[in-house]
């Protein structure tokens, strides 16, 4: 009887452990704050998926990314615990959905202007893709999610006290990819050039380039100094130069081997076999959806074109 005893009480305990666990994973709020400066906050969410920037001075609040449409309204909630201002604009890093997806609703309902570099809202005007699995499509945003104010080199917002300079990067991620730099309060948000949780994603389709991958965090670095605050557009802390440089380093590796490999004679398929990641996959490999697999064919089709 004992014995039956406390296998029930066990089995009730596991069945309570297993209950707060799936609370646990319900219950976790759709944004994390992580606190960059007195002003600027990492909202980061708990898909992983972009994270978001937000801006909030007593003059005015200003948004980077938007995040997915099914996120917005927590992300606007989020956005009240720090701020009673309204936000008044939105700045997109770039054209993908989980970094546009709350445009519309922001726009339309919330009345905030949006702003991107023009190669974002031209892609605005056909269905989206992103490269992960082999290439996932999404229907054409609507026409509310569109860019009011597009540049096609920098702009600079002037707000509390901020001078918020947007500036199109090298292509990289895509070929669109802005860089938001706070000068005053000393922050960068680099959208998804920087990744500080896996292999950086080079989306072809959207004119993304590995070896400009290397030439915008390069010039990050340049802007950045040793107290510079860094938010990735992936990845769960708010980072640093030292984040960068790392970041830099894994790039240059995998751009020297597989050039050592093409040197040597060797085609693709060949390159594939000599498990060129194996040491870096620990840090970096940990995403299915894109693994070095995906990103050794782009690294070594720009290094053969260079090559020719
Ligand atoms: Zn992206």
């Amino acid at each position: 009887m004992g014995g039956y005893f406390r296998l029930q009480v066990s089995l009730l305990l596991v069945l309570v452990f297993v209950t707060s666990v799936c609370l646990a994973q319900t219950d976790r709020p759709a944004f994390t704050p992580h606190p960059v400066t007195d002003s600027i906050t990492m909202l980061e969410p708990s898909d992983t998926n972009g994270n978001v920037g937000v801006f909030a001075g007593d003059e005015a609040v200003l948004l980077i990314d938007s995040h997915f449409e099914r996120n917005v309204e927590a992300l606007i909630n989020e956005v009240s615990k720090i701020t009673e201002l309204p936000i008044s604009f939105l700045v997109n890093t770039h054209i993908h959905p989980d970094h546009t997806g709350g445009n519309a609703v922001l726009a339309e309902k919330y009345g905030v202007t949006l702003v991107a570099h023009d190669s974002v809202r031209l892609r605005m005007l056909e269905e989206l893709r992103i490269p992960r699995r082999g290439g996932i499509t999404f229907p054409q945003p609507a026409a509310s999610a569109r860019q009011v104010i597009t540049f096609s080199d920098a702009l600079s917002f002037h707000l509390n006290g901020e001078e918020v300079r947007v500036f199109l990067a090298p292509p990289a991620h895509t070929d669109g990819d802005s860089f938001v730099h706070f000068k005053h309060s000393d922050v960068l948000h680099l959208g998804d050039v920087f990744r500080t949780n896996m292999y950086p994603i080079v989306d072809k389709a959207n004119g993304g380039s590995f070896l400009g991958m290397i030439a915008a965090i390069e010039l990050a670095i340049d802007i950045a100094g040793p107290e510079t605050k860094v938010i990735p557009g992936h990845g769960e802390e708010v980072s640093d130069l030292k984040g960068l440089t790392e970041v830099h380093s894994m790039l240059v590796l995998l751009r020297n081997r597989v050039q050592t490999a093409i040197d040597e004679g060797l085609s693709l398929a060949e390159i594939g076999e000599r498990n060129l990641s194996e040491d870096l996959d620990a840090r970096w490999g940990g995403v299915p959806s894109w693994t070095f697999a995906d990103l050794l064919p782009i690294i070594d089709a720009e290094l053969r074109e260079n090559t020719e």
